[in-house]
């Protein structure tokens, strides 16, 4: 089938992406088209309000489907048109949702709202107005708020920040990176469409690439912003496949790493979808496999996700209690399936010796290769060299630095060890010893000097690879 019905992306779709923002008002065939999204694998759509016939119409739709769910407000371009009474019927909406007694919400958000300066097809002054108005509104019903920003970013960040609203998405996002981490920081999500595909698109393509996980949506906008390679057709939920691709190359994940973080963000913040299950002891990222061991750890880094979600690339980490060996191999199934196994835990798994011994033996016997994510602690918690014990059953280790220098380690990772940094450096250099593969990672955050870090891990002779902020390990 072609464009309009949207069938021809298959099952080369990952399942259960959330198409964040489109307008099915916009669709004479929105029957149609939600049952192609559906077919496509998409686990929820939200249907976007423009104006108060879109709103209507919208509310309509999702009470007629189930996992489609819908925002009222009226965009920046009919802000001219709103009245009182637009806000207290879009108010009186909100109120009688759900529609019946045990029913999940159905309006899950306030907008779309905003400014747009570059079609100023309302004046300025009244477009602030009411983006203020929608704010209250939010506020108000404690929604989430979908803001349109197209050459307001100024305005934009100002009323938002003004506002104190804490909870929201600028969607089709097409700002520059200080706008994405001002928003970012008032813990606003990004939401990417179809432009992301486009060839002029090289900027926003590097701040897709770079925000953490977190943060990040993917929606269509459909009827409009059609993807490549299908622009000239219109444009539809099912559509979303070819963004999420584009996000997966971007951040070199797969297209189902993408589904996962972005569902996961969407049901965070608009409260649709499937709520995440509980802490995986094992999970696929591309084509390894990693073991959630413990969410103990020796440090406390400041810049360590654990400490602020309990999420790891969409995948719930948070242990309510430490998987023994055999429940570790049971998951693990076939280990020579995955191009390795990777030891890392919420946590330092090293603190488990004997249960990373076991289990990498296994691992070993069965054909697969075995990594460690460490935080190098291993000899200053057992208090003795434990390298010898790992050599033959462990093929990589991958050893955090951190840090130039003791002081900065210190004030970093807050070990509990004196000399943890020069403890951490002899754990690499004594690692060479016993291990194939051994490098050292260091994160890009403030006081690091990566560049002396490189000196430390050329004269230890390991790879130094630079981490984002969005890992953990
Ligand atoms: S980043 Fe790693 S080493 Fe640091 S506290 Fe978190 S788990 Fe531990
Ligand atoms: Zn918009
Ligand atoms: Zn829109």
């Amino acid at each position: 089938m072609d464009a309009q019905g949207g069938k021809d992306i298959g099952s080369a779709s990952p399942a259960g992406l959330i198409d964040t923002h489109c307008h099915l008002d916009m669709f004479d065939d929105r029957d149609a088209v939600i049952a192609a999204a559906r077919e496509a694998g998409l686990a929820a759509i939200l249907t976007i309000g423009s104006d108060p016939g879109s709103n209507a119409v919208n509310i309509e739709i999702c009470r007629r489907h189930e996992k489609v769910y819908a925002a009222v407000g009226i965009h920046p371009h009919d802000a001219k048109d709103f009245t009182g009474e637009t806000y207290a019927q879009m108010k009186a909406w909100i109120d009688s949702s759900p529609p019946a007694p045990g029913a999940a919400r159905k309006i899950v958000a306030v907008g779309e709202t905003g400014l747009d300066y570059h079609y100023d097809r309302s004046p300025r002054d009244v477009q602030r107005n009411v983006f203020r108005r929608h704010l209250d509104l939010a506020r108000e019903t404690g929604l989430p708020v979908v803001v349109h920003s197209r050459e307001a970013k100024e305005d934009t960040l100002a009323l938002l920040a003004d506002s104190g609203i804490r909870k929201g998405v600028l969607h089709c996002f097409s700002g520059d990176r200080e706008t994405a981490e001002k928003a970012m920081e008032m813990g606003l999500y990004l939401s990417f469409a179809g432009s992301l595909t486009f060839r002029n698109a090289g900027n926003l393509r590097e701040i897709a690439r770079e925000i953490p996980d977190d943060y990040l949506l993917v929606e269509t906008d459909a009827p409009f912003l059609t993807p490549e390679p299908l622009r000239g057709k219109r444009n539809t939920p099912s559509f979303i496949v070819h963004t999420a691709r584009r996000l997966a190359e971007l951040r070199e994940v797969s297209p189902e790493d993408i589904a996962r973080i972005t569902s996961l963000n969407a049901q965070r913040l608009f409260r649709v979808g499937e709520p995440a299950g509980e802490g995986k002891i094992a999970y696929a990222i591309r084509d390894s496999l990693y073991l959630n061991i413990t969410n103990r750890c020796t440090n406390k880094c400041s810049f360590c996700v654990r400490f602020h979600s309990d999420y790891v690339k969409g995948h719930h980490l948070r242990l309510s209690e430490e998987p023994t060996a055999d429940e570790l191999k049971k998951t693990i199934g076939d280990p020579s399936a995955y191009r390795e196994v990777v030891f890392c835990g919420y946590g330092e798994p090293l603190l488990r010796l004997d249960v990373v011994k076991t289990v990498a033996v296994w691992v070993k016997e069965k054909g697969g290769s075995v990594r460690i994510n460490t935080n190098g602690h291993g000899n200053l918690i057992h208090r003795r060299n434990i390298l010898p014990e790992l050599e033959g059953i462990v093929d990589s280790l991958s050893v955090s630095l951190d840090a130039q220098d003791e002081e900065t380690y210190n004030r970093i990772c807050a070990p509990p060890f004196p000399n943890a940094f020069s403890g951490v450096v002899s754990f690499i250099r004594e690692a060479k010893k016993h291990v194939p593969c051994v490098q050292a990672t260091v994160v890009e955050t403030d006081g690091v000097d990566v560049g002396k870090c490189g000196k430390i891990a050329e004269e230890l002779g390991v790879r130094l690879r630079v981490r984002k902020l969005d890992l953990v390990g």
